[in-house]
């Protein structure tokens, strides 16, 4: 703990965001950045806590709490505050293998358990990490450094998301050979084709993937393994396998209407709107416009916040995101305590920059979409919805009740599907015999991260089903560390 009365004299300060109605004419990056200064005075906020919640990751609840990577949190708080950057980055980079993801599309469920936040605001976690990794690349501190011995074992990684990527890495440093495949045309998953680049600029993942590369890893893209490369080969040609290939079936809304133009899945979306972004800065016209529309996005979570921050750069009419669930309060619920994740109603960039364009935050609650209105060229032209209140059934559990006589038409000639995903796709699990869980996820025991094959791991959320980048960070490395200990005995670093 650098400054022991750091938490009384300096309040809470994160990056500002540029101004929403300037930041949507581009895709650059929202955050703005803290300066050296200011980022000590956060870090010397940090109370250095006997028992460190936000390093934790426990789960309370049912909810996880703290940080799920074990970050070590309080010591890089500290070294910042003292100007030992370097020393900041080594702490770092022991327990997250990529803190330059991390640090931007985190939630950072570290600060959420901070004993700051009991009395105040949480330390600004989050944006020290960032800065940490930020200074490394730029003092030229992150180049390849390839291992020094190879063990001469062959690995093939199948999926390039973070997961894929940070079980990648370990076993390269570890010293075996590993091949990633990749069916898209760049590597990086959901970081590279999900998240959008003014959350996560794409030169942010091609520089850890050239890294990686230059380490000795191999990419090999657009190319599916269980279809342009048959799965059984993978278990010829190498010693172990690890399967990383997300959680890839959307959730579909099977309502009348449905088969109508212009209702497409988030990710199909955000995708194709990054791909032609990267190839041709969007003149290609290879991506699906919102331009002049007005958009419906059903689903109130962060890929929706994503979806209605990119129609806005499209330039649409209107933008209204509906969601099914209650309005979550603004402070803590009384069930909801200290040191849990706070469940409360956040602004994010997307109603930020619908606020600031369209003069009110785009989100509905208790509302539910009940069918989908065409025109005579079989386009969908509106959505019929009503609105649900919340009731205990029989069981004690609470269920959606429409409200009578509260249908609204609304106007849409788009409509964005984000409502999560379902779990792995069929083909590849099936072609190499894994078995999958009650849930459809690849069946593997978290820490073992085994399947029923022999040499053949599973990670990210290909295994635990959609979740966040920081557990596909973690059970990538965690994957890894078995797959390790499978091919050698035992594990690097140990
Ligand atoms: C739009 C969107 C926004 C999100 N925003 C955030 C956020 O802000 N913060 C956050 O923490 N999380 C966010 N998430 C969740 C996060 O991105 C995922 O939890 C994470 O990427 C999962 O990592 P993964 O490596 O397991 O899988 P993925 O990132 O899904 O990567 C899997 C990869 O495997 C490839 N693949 C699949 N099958 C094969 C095959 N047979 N052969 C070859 N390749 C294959 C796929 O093409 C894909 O590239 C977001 C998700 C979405 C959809
Ligand atoms: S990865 Fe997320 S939860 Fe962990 S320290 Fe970073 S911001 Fe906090």
């Amino acid at each position: 703990m650098g400054k022991p009365t750091g938490f009384m004299e300096y309040q809470r300060e994160v990056p500002a965001h540029r101004a929403p109605l300037e930041r949507i004419n581009d895709w650059d990056e929202f955050q703005c950045r803290l300066s050296d200064e200011r980022l000590r005075m956060q870090g010397a906020r940090c109370m250095d806590c006997g028992t460190p919640f936000c390093h934790s990751g426990m789960v309370i609840n049912g909810m996880i709490s703290g940080c799920p990577n074990h970050n070590l949190i309080p010591e890089w708080n500290d070294l910042v505050y003292r100007g030992l950057w370097k020393e900041a980055l080594n702490r770092l980079l022991k327990t997250n293998s990529f803190p330059e993801f991390t640090g931007r599309v985190c939630p950072a469920l570290c600060e959420g358990a901070c004993a700051a936040g009991l009395y105040s605001a949480p330390v600004a976690a989050k944006s020290i990490e960032k800065a940490i990794i930020e200074r490394a690349y730029e003092e030229g501190w992150m180049v390849p450094k390839p291992p020094a011995r190879r063990t001469g074992k062959k690995v093939a990684v199948v999926g390039s998301g973070p997961a894929g990527l940070a079980c990648a890495d370990w076993l390269n440093k570890a010293g075996h050979l590993v091949t990633v495949f990749e069916r898209a045309d760049r590597p990086g998953g959901l970081l590279m084709y999900g998240i959008p680049n003014m959350k996560l600029d794409k030169k942010i993942v091609r520089r850890r993937i050239d890294l990686m590369a230059g380490e000795g890893v191999t990419f090999i893209t657009s190319t599916e393994v269980g279809r342009d490369y048959p799965a059984g080969r993978l278990l010829k040609e190498f010693d172990a396998v690890v399967l990383c290939g997300g959680s890839t079936r959307p959730r579909d809304l099977p309502i009348e209407g449905r088969g109508l133009k212009g209702i497409h899945f988030a990710v199909e979306f955000l995708g194709a709107n990054t791909k032609s972004l990267l190839d041709s800065g969007l003149k290609d016209g290879k991506f699906i416009s919102a331009a002049g529309k007005d958009v419906i996005v059903i689903g109130g979570g962060d890929t929706g916040t994503d979806c209605v921050a990119t129609s806005i750069r499209h330039k649409c009419r209107s933008v209204h995101q509906l969601e099914i669930m209650p309005r979550p309060p603004l402070g803590r619920a009384p069930d909801n305590p200290w040191p849990q994740f706070p469940r409360v109603l956040k602004v994010d960039y997307g109603q930020e920059e619908a606020k600031a364009l369209f003069g009110a935050d785009p989100r509905h609650y208790c509302i539910t979409a009940k069918k989908f209105i065409g025109d005579e060229c079989g386009r969908v032209k509106g959505v019929f919805t009503v609105n649900v209140e919340w009731v205990a059934d029989g069981q004690g559990r609470l269920v959606p009740r429409e409200i009578p006589g509260s249908g609204k038409v609304w106007p849409a000639q788009l409509v964005l599907l984000a409502m999560g995903f379902a779990g792995p796709e069929e083909g590849l699990l099936e072609q190499l015999g894994v078995e999958r869980d009650e849930r459809t996820n690849a069946k593997a025991e978290y820490g073992v991260f085994a399947t029923n094959v022999r040499g053949v791991f599973v990670a990210g959320d290909m295994r635990r089903g959609q979740s966040l980048v920081i557990w596909a960070i973690n059970e990538g490395r965690g994957a890894a560390r078995e797959c390790d200990r499978y091919l050698k005995g035992y594990a690097w670093p140990e």
